[in-house]
């Protein structure tokens, strides 16, 4: 048998919300690939994923968490309680997993988001991996918030000239980029950023290819002086099945009768709110459009209202079709989808880049504002819709993604970035090295 040099187990601590959560099974099936046994720590009120999806796959529980239901009194008090209370329950749970695994746990990867990970991996001096499911320059913009002196920074972004300023070394990104980094007013999330950035981790684990982000991960690796491994799109290398809503697979039969490229598909991930006027302009404006588009509408989405309001699904039943979750990945895939308006979450951004698609960018909250400019600005492959959703807006929008002369280019740009990818994630691409870069670097631990 061959000997292994390295220590076997490796212990993930996920955030339990559909983007977090994927990425996380999705770099925990690429190591355990490489060889690695897994043990996924889920919070005792927070288990939202089937184990039986995962059967090898190790499960523990830790205990007292709070509910994601207190999220509702403010996602920046649910993280901080969040993380306060997990503390010593994790402790407990690493103790004794290590009694279980004979000492035998190479590192705890932790999302960003669970940083009481840290303490636990510090008292046992395990080596801490922070896992980022968000883009590296999100996490270049959470380390300049960071260090920010909270209340003049909170003064000094509300000056039109500061607010247009290009931050030191960070070309494209403009302090007015890291006013929305927080989910709601930023002012809270100072203080989590200031906490996610005092932890002294091993290394870090991004979901990024290079080539998407270069700059930006050079300026990580050099401030952080630690190792920062790019190895995504982990969709790609390691799909795994763990979605946390139903996928109706019947917008696949409705996609098959469509005409190639002729679809716009909408959906806003797994968090995003609207308003019902927001909706009716949408569906209005999709009408307009003259294109059949896909829409996913997550029951609860549209504030104040159970489901679609009458008028909505008048509108769409003539040109559109609604579920109430899809299997994104296949649809994205799919010959008859032309654009993608999404809210710019970073999974659903890598999703489309890895088929070439162009998307028309809605962003609502936390890093989509930043991903937005990215899409549009950067990578220039889509275009994002400011200010309010009114009808004619969506109109040109979808027309200018599907229609226009500019669509060309923009297909074009698009599926320039979709061979990149594939050339990151094959053997000997950048993101494959990262990966069995990141083995070797726990093999020298
Ligand atoms: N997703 C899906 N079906 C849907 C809508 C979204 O499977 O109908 C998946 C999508 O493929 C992505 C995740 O949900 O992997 C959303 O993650 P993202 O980071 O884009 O946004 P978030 O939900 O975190 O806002």
């Amino acid at each position: 048998m061959e000997k292994r040099t390295y220590k076997k187990w490796i212990v993930l601590v996920p955030f339990p919300e559909q983007g977090h959560l994927t990425t996380m099974m999705q770099l925990g099936q690429a190591l355990h690939l490489k060889g690695f046994s897994i043990t996924v720590a889920l919070g005792e009120s927070n288990q939202v994923i089937s184990p039986q999806h995962f059967p090898d796959f190790h499960f523990v529980i830790i205990p007292e968490s709070v509910p994601m239901s207190l999220k509702k009194f403010g996602p920046a008090e649910f993280l901080k309680n969040l993380n306060k209370t997990s503390e010593a329950s994790f402790k407990e749970c690493i103790a004794q997993l290590l009694l279980q695994h004979d000492n035998d746990i190479a590192c705890i990867i932790y999302d960003d988001l669970m940083y009481f990970s840290q303490y636990a991996a510090e008292e046992f001096k395990i080596p801490s991996v922070r896992f980022s499911t968000v883009s590296a320059t999100h996490q270049v913009c959470g380390c300049v918030l960071s260090k920010v002196n909270a209340e003049k920074f909170l003064v000094e972004i509300k000056d039109p000239d500061v607010r247009d300023k290009l931050v030191e070394n960070l070309h494209p990104l403009k302090y007015k980029h890291l006013e929305n980094l927080g989910m709601g007013p930023l002012e809270p999330f100072l203080e989590i950023f200031r906490e996610i950035g005092s932890r002294k981790v091993s290394a870090m684990i991004i979901n990024t290819a290079s080539f998407l982000e270069s700059s930006s991960l050079s300026w990580l690796q050099q401030e952080l002086g630690i190792p920062v491994f790019p190895i995504g799109p982990l969709h790609i290398t390691a799909s795994v099945n763990s979605s946390i809503l139903e996928e109706d697979m019947s917008c696949i039969e409705w996609l098959n009768k469509q005409k190639p490229r002729s679809v716009i598909y909408i959906s806003f991930g797994s968090q995003a709110q609207m308003e019902t006027k927001e909706v009716l302009e949408m569906a209005w404006g999709l009408y307009n459009s003259n294109q059949p588009f896909l829409w996913v509408i997550r029951p609860g989405s549209i504030s104040g209202s159970e489901w679609l309001p009458e008028e909505v699904s008048k509108i769409v039943s003539e040109k559109g079709y609604i579920v109430k979750w899809a299997p994104q990945i296949k649809v994205l895939e799919h010959p008859a989808v032309g654009g993608y308006w999404c809210h710019s979450g970073w999974n659903s951004t890598l999703e489309s880049i890895g088929v070439g698609v162009p998307m028309i960018c809605r962003p609502f909250h936390g890093e989509q504002k930043l991903n937005a400019m990215y899409i549009e600005s950067v990578w220039k492959i889509g275009v994002e819709i400011e200010g309010e959703v009114e009808r004619g807006v969506v109109e040109r929008a979808v027309t200018r993604l599907l229609v226009d002369e500019e669509s060309a280019s923009m297909r074009e740009r698009a599926l320039v970035l979709k061979e990149k990818v594939k050339a990151a994630v094959r053997s000997g691409g950048s993101s494959y090295n990262a990966l069995d870069e990141f083995v070797n670097y726990l093999e020298r631990k």
